[in-house]
């Protein structure tokens, strides 16, 4: 039988063995469809598993990698058929079932969807968890009402993977788009991106007050912590934050305060275990609203066999905006 390459993580007391494998279909997971898989990326989340900085490995040895895009070469299930492009996101994968980083993939059809048509390969995966998390936060803004009429919505980790493209859509929706980073050096980059204006992470960084001067009328933060407590109590009367992200902390040290005397919302946004609906939803969506020459601006292109050395650079903040592995 044929085999191909796969990114292994094994169990160990030093954190994760990481080896090059050559596995055969037989060494896949169950699922009811084999993909060859074409281009997989690198997330936050990725870059905790390789380095072993956080357990999002729950199943070991583990493929990595919790987005992939490829090609159906075998399939059980009615609803895709050999030759069928498809897209995965979450649900699992790289963490209790083997992911992306390998030729193929067996996964369950349930977890699938079909690659919009709007988008190559190479982009799905330039968008990615990242950027599918991105708009899930925008869809999450408009359900509470936050319209670019009501004054400027702030995006935090701008320069990173879910802030770079929250920056892109948001810009192109009409908000007035204020982004916040601790790179001043990528402030071009950002207001190419359609940033109004760009701030300073540290402005985030203190102590949060009960309340604050009424800033933003909604905001997208990865940051969690502080920087998400800081940003609750600077939103309008009747604001909402989306929150996805955990990059500075897990903690949330604010109050009551900003709720219950401005009505502020605080949009929880997860992007693993979204119902298929509403992921075909925010991906018909990425296919009208994201603007195809800032998402290529936004992006890198790697070969996979460069992903361990940038699992780290992702986590010390040095990827700018997403990254496209070629599995090949
Ligand atoms: P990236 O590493 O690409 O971007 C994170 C950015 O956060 C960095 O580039 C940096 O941006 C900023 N940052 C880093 N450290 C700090 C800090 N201490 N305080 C404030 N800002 C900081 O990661 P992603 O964009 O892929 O993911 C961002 C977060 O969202 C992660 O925590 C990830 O786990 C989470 N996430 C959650 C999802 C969900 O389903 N809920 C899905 C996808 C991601 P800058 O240099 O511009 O300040």
């Amino acid at each position: 039988m044929e085999s191909f390459k796969a990114l292994q993580l094994h169990k160990s007391d030093s954190g994760p063995d990481v080896r090059w494998v050559d596995l055969t279909k037989d060494d896949l997971m169950e699922g009811d469809v084999v993909v060859r898989v074409s281009h997989s990326t690198i997330n936050y989340k990725d870059g905790l598993a390789i380095t072993g900085k956080a357990p999002v490995v729950r199943k070991w040895p583990m493929i990595p990698g919790i987005d992939f895009c490829g090609t159906v070469v075998e399939s059980g299930s009615p609803e895709y058929a050999e030759g069928d492009e498809v897209i995965l996101n979450g649900w699992g994968v790289g963490e209790t079932h083997f992911g992306g980083y390998a030729q193929y993939a067996r996964v369950s059809s349930d977890w699938l969807v079909p690659k919009p048509s709007g988008f190559s390969a190479a982009q799905t995966m330039a968008i990615g968890t990242a950027g599918y998390t991105a708009m899930l936060c925008v869809l999450a803004l408009e359900k509470n009402a936050v319209s670019p009429a009501d004054g400027p919505v702030l995006v935090t980790g701008a320069s990173g993977g879910v802030g770079s493209v929250a920056v892109s859509l948001l810009a192109k929706l009409g908000y007035q788009v204020i982004a916040s980073t601790g790179r001043q050096e990528e402030a071009p980059f950002l207001k190419s991106l359609g940033a109004a204006e760009i701030v300073d992470r540290a402005e985030f960084s203190g102590s949060p007050k009960p309340l604050s001067k009424e800033r933003w009328a909604g905001a997208i933060d990865v940051a969690g912590s502080g920087t998400l407590a800081n940003i609750i109590s600077q939103l309008q009367y009747g604001g909402t934050v989306a929150a996805c992200g955990l990059a500075q902390g897990m903690d949330l040290p604010t109050s009551v305060a900003p709720f219950i005397l401005r009505g502020v919302t605080l949009a929880g946004v997860d992007s693993v275990m979204v119902p298929r609906e509403r992921r075909i939803v925010a991906w018909n969506r990425l296919e009208t609203d994201l603007d195809r020459d800032k998402l290529a601006e936004l992006t890198q292109t790697f070969p996979l066999s460069e992903v361990v050395e940038l699992a780290p650079k992702i986590l010390a903040g040095q990827v700018r905006g997403r990254v496209v592995l070629e599995i090949d």
